[in-house]
């Protein structure tokens, strides 16, 4: 059984990443400039459901994690980076994939990209 991960590519968010999945035992990433945002903005949930059923389906994934930071740069583009827009994003998302996925467990967290804390959803 393996966690799929779902981040933004940016690498000031490493280690606070690496803290999230201390005590995961196997897992996959799915990474882009944005994390999920890169999939909203395009109304591309299904590319990334495609992801994430070939992953369960290869690896018997049980678990997603998903994230989002602070300062992203991705948001910032559209304008839109400010707190409510990076929470109001996770919970969308974790709702969706839930009901997509309604037998995995999905995780949300918003990481502080400065102080690299992290703030359940
Ligand atoms: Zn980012």
């Amino acid at each position: 059984m393996i966690t799929i991960l779902i981040r933004c590519s940016d690498p000031r968010i490493n280690k606070a990443v690496d803290e999230l999945l201390d005590v995961e035992k196997e897992y996959s990433v799915i990474a882009n400039t944005g994390s999920i945002k890169y999939f909203l903005v395009r109304d591309e949930l299904s590319n990334l459901v495609e992801q994430i059923n070939i992953l369960a389906k290869g690896f018997g994934a049980n678990k997603i994690i998903l994230t989002n930071h602070t300062d992203c740069g991705f948001y910032k583009q559209l304008g839109q980076d400010e707190q409510t827009h990076y929470l109001s994003d996770l919970k969308h998302v974790k709702k969706f994939l839930s009901e997509t996925f309604p037998q995995m467990k999905v995780k949300c967290y918003l990481i502080d990209t400065k102080l690299g804390t992290k703030v359940s959803v």
